[in-house]
């Protein structure tokens, strides 16, 4: 028997999913989507208290009967990351193979416009743990609900209203049902490797900040990196939050704005501290005061 999970989704913008502009059209790959469950995943783990060494680095390395120095063997949680656990890595392959199918449930070539219904299909090729299940189920919803997911997401909001387009914004229509639960998800991280060592530049939904119903346009964008402190917080930090959050070069922001279905706004720092100041900015400088804080939609109801 394959075991799948299914999830039904439903474009709400373009979704881009491909490396280069130039490709015709604008078909949903499994890779690009891939990649971007595994950033959410990642921050949903690190928010949750987890450990995940970030993609980026080559990942985790998984070597079978590696012993520690007294002639043990390492299992395989101690030697890589809850990420890597399921979406894997050098010496442990990833758990699933993902297709996208039709709205009739046939795989398919996907153009990925508005309005267009799709399936995204997890093949299991390992049995995930209910725990993974329930982990993978909460980051497509958080991306669903307050984030996207693709490239191309608006990285530079424009003012005129006809200029504008927003990338990456979808609605889960029906998903796989799940046997594990916050605490269970918490405790099955705990397992694994240390969780002290988390890279602060990398996403953790405890920093993240989200909002519903408005949008900022390129002013409101402007005045909100202007409010920003621009000399460092502490001693030791040698990028300020306003560098951060407006992305070195070849770096992505860490805002992004949406006008799609009644606007969206999620963006995430580093710490705590910059959470404040980041809301505090948009409090002072544009009267937004309906945040919601990354701890609520980890752990409240979705
Ligand atoms: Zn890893």
């Amino acid at each position: 028997m394959v075991l799948k999970s299914i999830f039904q989704l439903k474009a709400l913008t373009e979704i881009w999913t491909a490396n280069d502009d130039l490709r015709k059209g604008n078909i949903l790959r499994e890779t690009g989507l891939t990649g971007s469950l595994r950033w959410w995943y990642e921050a949903l783990v690190r928010g949750l208290g987890g450990f995940a060494c970030g993609a980026v680095d080559g990942g985790c390395g998984y070597e079978p009967g590696k012993k520690d120095e007294s002639g043990r063997e390492i299992p395989r949680e101690k030697q890589i990351c809850p990420v890597c656990e399921l979406f894997g890595c050098t010496g442990w392959s990833r758990k699933f193979r993902l297709r996208i199918l039709n709205s009739d449930g046939k795989p398919a070539s996907v153009e990925c416009r508005a309005g267009r219904e799709f399936y995204l299909e997890f093949l299991w090729l390992k049995k995930p743990g209910a725990e993974e299940s329930w982990l993978l189920d909460r980051s497509l919803r958080i991306a669903a609900e307050y984030g996207s997911i693709g490239g191309k997401t608006t990285l530079k909001p424009q003012a005129k209203v006809s200029a504008v387009k927003d990338y990456g914004l979808f609605k889960v229509l029906s998903e796989p049902d799940v046997s594990s639960s916050l605490e269970e998800a918490k405790k099955f991280l705990g397992t694994y490797k240390a969780s002290t060592t988390n890279d602060p530049e990398y996403p953790d939904l405890r920093n993240f900040f989200f909002l519903k119903g408005s949008f900022l346009d390129k002013d409101q964008m402007n005045s909100f990196f202007e409010a920003l402190p621009g000399t460092p917080l502490e001693n030791k930090q040698d990028l300020t939050i306003k560098a951060f959050m407006k992305g070195k070069v070849g770096d992505s922001k860490k805002i992004f704005s949406f006008r799609s279905g009644g606007g969206r706004v999620w963006g995430y720092t580093r710490n705590d501290a910059e959470l404040l100041i980041a809301m505090g900015a948009l409090k002072a400088e544009l009267g937004i005061n309906d945040i919601i804080i990354g701890e609520r939609v980890m752990t409240g109801e979705l």
